[in-house]
């Protein structure tokens, strides 16, 4: 059964398109209702009238922040445009300007680290704030009545359904694409300028690769700064068919750690006296609801690439729910973080392996070896949002593309008796069960398939190589009653790896 349950719900899934799926749902979700829609209340709403008295001047509006608030947003409307009234919009903190949007938005943000363009991002101190209003023209004898919804985020509060958008940026079900690491002018991503410098890369390079890759979602993932949620702010309504998901790699001098689904800073001094332990770190981590994922343990580490390798002490890897087996094209060999991974697999966790381009360099065309979005994190998840993206990750929904394709997918299921579940699922089986697995195989012809179990590579049933574009496979298992789990690789006629998949848990 699915460990994060709420990940998918039954309305949305109703709708799923492929007969497989529809098994899978019905089976690991359909138990679970939908999680309520949040209601999203404003934390103040501050009214008032406009009328020719105010023309050609500023009217203040005070409005009190809290202490505990890391964001503030604002809704503003006003009456009386068909009679040639027009409010313009600025925002004065309790200290300072934070923006003057004019007549050109409705609504904002203003955070420590991003805000609407328009506005600056910074410290968002408790005190009294204004909202600036500009009042160029009021028409004859007309009173417009404003209305300014204010709403304030607290720390370690998430966005109902993600950061940068306040909708899914596509609705529905399906298994979405996405590189889940890159640099940019915010940490160590260089390309070439105009005239053949090597400079800091700016950010919307990065965005325009991955969307041009026909990525859905991404996460650039600077080295510890928070300074690049700004660029994506601004970005994320233009590149509107893709999702932003705010990420950072922590990187301390004993590892190297994504984190992702929040905005707000993490301390990443570990060993320090602010962050003693790796614990604090996750307890941090935690405590914003975001995700952490354990970066290319396979790298070796030393002055060379501090801290690349993992040699965080005493770390308890039973509050690690995802590892990146492959970043960049270190699929195999002696840097692949695959061996890392499958050794918590076998020490009876549940993690799920996730891989990213960790590309540096915006401009490598698709086919270099750390490109963006290659690999490609392939995640089955309710719609394309922040929330639905990492709980289908942190449920082990996921497949790697190594090769960062369009196409190339597979989907494993198990059926016991009742139960059916996917890649990422638990079922118990007790001994003598026959578990009967089925595996789609998408635009993989010519490849070979390994099921592996435990680490070891078994037989898929008697099937040799994929010899079409659709192919869908059955083998059987008998349960022992034990503890095992079950995932498979695909590779290419030259041993190559091109997919690789997580585990479905027997037992765990
Ligand atoms: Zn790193
Ligand atoms: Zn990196």
């Amino acid at each position: 059964m699915s460990i994060y349950p709420e990940a998918l719900c039954v309305k949305k899934v109703a709708a799923i398109g492929k007969a497989i799926f529809l098994i899978f749902v019905a089976t690991a979700f359909g138990a679970f209702p939908c999680r309520a829609q949040q209601e999203h209340q404003p934390d103040l709403v501050l009214r008032g009238t406009i009328t020719e008295a105010n023309r050609e001047s500023y009217v203040e509006v005070p409005f009190r922040v809290p202490a505990g608030v890391v964001r503030v947003s604002v809704e503003f409307a006003y009456t009386g445009h068909e009679r040639q009234t027009t409010i313009d919009l600025g925002l004065l903190d309790n200290e300072r300007f934070r923006g003057w949007s004019g007549g050109n938005k409705n609504a904002f943000t203003v955070s420590e680290s991003d805000a609407t363009p328009s506005y600056l991002p910074g410290p968002v101190r408790p005190g009294v704030w204004k909202l600036l209003l500009g009042v160029p023209s009021v028409g004859k004898g007309v009173r417009s009545e404003y209305v300014a919804k204010i709403y304030f985020g607290r720390a370690g509060e998430t966005a109902a359904t993600s950061t940068f958008e306040a909708a899914p940026v596509r609705q529905g079900p399906a298994w979405f694409r996405g590189d889940l690491h890159m640099h940019d002018a915010h940490s160590d991503g260089s390309c070439d300028s105009q005239s053949g410098k090597k400079v800091p890369c700016p950010l919307y390079k990065t965005v325009e690769a991955a969307a041009a890759r026909g990525l859905d979602f991404i996460a650039i993932t600077d080295h510890n700064t928070i300074s690049h949620f700004d660029a994506e702010r601004e970005l994320a309504p233009y590149f509107d068919r893709m999702l932003f998901i705010p990420g950072r790699e922590i990187t301390t001098f004993q590892g190297h750690a994504n984190v992702f689904g929040t905005t707000e800073f993490i301390d990443f001094r570990l060993t320090s006296k602010s962050v003693p332990t790796f614990s604090k770190l996750l307890d941090e981590v935690d405590s914003k609801h975001a995700l952490l994922s354990i970066n290319h343990p396979g790298l070796p580490t030393g002055s060379a690439c501090m801290g690349c390798g993992w040699s965080v002490k005493d770390t308890d890897f039973k509050r690690v729910h995802v590892i990146e087996a492959i970043n960049g094209d270190n699929a195999d060999g002696p840097l692949s973080g695959v061996p890392f991974w499958q050794q918590r697999l076998n020490d009876g966790l549940r993690v799920t392996a996730i891989g990213g381009s960790d590309n540096h360099n915006a401009s490598y065309p698709p086919d270099h070896e750390a490109a963006i979005g290659r690999p490609a994190t392939v995640v089955y998840a309710a719609n394309l949002s922040e929330r639905a993206i990492l709980d289908g990750i942190r449920a082990g929904h996921v497949f790697v593309d190594v090769e960062g394709t369009r196409d190339r997918a597979i989907a494993l299921m198990a059926t016991a008796g009742a139960q059916t579940v996917a890649m990422g699922d638990s079922m118990n089986v007790s001994t003598g069960t026959r578990i009967d697995l089925s595996l789609s195989l998408d635009n993989l012809a010519g490849a070979h398939v390994e099921l592996i179990r435990d680490g070891e590579v078994v037989p898929f049933g008697d099937h040799k190589s994929v010899a079409m574009q659709h192919e869908q496979w059955r083998a059987e298992q008998v349960s022992d009653g034990k503890r095992h789990w079950l995932r498979v690789n695909v590779r290419a006629q030259d041993g190559r790896l091109l997919v690789l998949g997580n585990p479905i848990y027997l037992n765990f």
